[in-house]
Formats: structure tokens, sequence, C-alpha cells
């Protein structure tokens, strides 16, 4: 049967913003954050009304684009809300959809180390939003502490992940500068990592800053 989770919403057809080929977005409910602008608010308010998937239901539904995957090199991404928290339930997932998709992570690594060692053998990619590498900004722009992100930053590069990370940074309106983001870039250049992109949160501040 498999563990149960809470799935807020399931997105076909997607090409080139989630990872390789055509993709299907699965978004967790919860997250180890509370971001100023959150992009996803549904993944942190109660789960009640969230359909639960086993990793067979999840499995059966998004089967149905199995063809284009294949054809494509693409696979499923996993977002969120946090899927780095829900690592038991993608490792199920991969046994039943067995290794030829691509699966990828959407997230911010704000988690503990043992769901990406679970994770690592079993997925293709990361695509990590560090939201900003500056202790100060991090914690007032998600009321959280910062150094598990990077603590799980370097443990990917000594593992030889550098290349499957794409890494990105934003400008986030009202909390950090261009300055502020060519440093976490400059950082992330030392650490080995090389798939960079900044972007800029859209929110009401956007024009005004
Ligand atoms: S990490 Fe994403 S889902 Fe979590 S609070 Fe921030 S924006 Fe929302």
């Amino acid at each position: 049967m498999g563990v149960e989770v809470p799935i807020i919403g399931i997105a076909r057809h997607r090409l080139v913003t989630d990872g390789k080929g055509v993709t299907t977005l699965v978004a967790f409910h919860g997250c180890t954050l509370r971001c100023k602008y959150c992009l996803n608010p549904q993944s942190i308010t109660p789960d009640t009304v969230c359909r639960h998937y086993t990793p067979q239901e999840l499995y059966e539904t998004v089967c149905i684009d199995q063809l284009y995957f294949l054809a494509t090199g693409g696979g499923v991404t996993f977002g969120g809300g946090e899927p780095c928290l829900r690592s038991e339930f993608i490792a199920q997932f991969r046994a039943l959809c067995g290794p030829q998709w691509q699966l990828t992570i959407e997230t911010c690594l704000n988690v503990p180390r043992h769901h990406l060692e679970q994770l690592l053998p079993i997925i293709d990619s990361y695509i990590v939003d560090i939201k900003e590498l500056n202790p100060i900004i991090y914690a007032s722009y998600t009321t959280k502490q910062n150094q598990q992100v990077i603590d799980n930053l370097h443990w990917l590069a000594e593992q030889g992940w550098c290349e499957q990370v794409r890494i990105r940074v934003p400008h986030i309106p009202g909390f950090n500068t261009d300055a502020d983001v060519d440093k976490s870039v400059e950082f992330l250049r030392q650490w080995g990592f090389s798939n960079i992109e900044q972007f800029t949160y859209i929110t009401s501040k956007t024009n005004n800053v």
C-alpha cells in the first residue's frame, strides 16, 4: 500500500521549466519555511482539503503521460511545499516507475540530511531555490535559519552532484539587493556550482523597488 501523503496539485505537460523534456509537476503539502511571498500558500495552510495519495495511486495517475516522458527524456518533478520531506514516498514511487523516468526535486534544501541521503540514489536532479545566503536576510524572509541549507549544499558538492543541481538565486523585492544576489552567486561558484540562474520574484512590490 505504501505511505500516504497530501498533494495540493498535479500539473501535466510542462516543458523546460521543471527539468528535462515533458514533465508532470506533483506539488506536496507541507513546508519547513514561511516565506513572506509564499508562491504556493495552499502548501502551508491546513491539509484538510488536499487529496491524499499512496505511491501506487500517484503512479497510476501520472502514468498516462509515460509515452511523453520516454520520448522526451522527461518525467516527474516533485515540488510543493517541500518535497524532500516526502523522501520515503518518493523512494516508493521510484520503485514503481522504474529507472527510465527523470525524477527532479524542486526544493529549498532546508531539511534534515537523512532525506537527501535517501533521495540521492533515486533521483536525477535538483532545482534549488536558495532564497538568500545572507543568514540575516534569509531569516527575515523565511523566519528560519539557513545553516542547514548551506551544509546541504556543501554535502551535495562533496557527493559530486554540482552538475545535477540547478540553483536559482532570487532577487526578493524589499529583502535583498543586487549586491546581495551577486555575493550569493560568488559563494556558490566558489563551492563548485556553475548551473546558477538569477530571477526576480513577482510580487506587488516588484515594480516599487
Ligand atoms: S519554500 Fe515555497 S512553499 Fe515553502 S513557504 Fe517558501 S514559497 Fe511557500
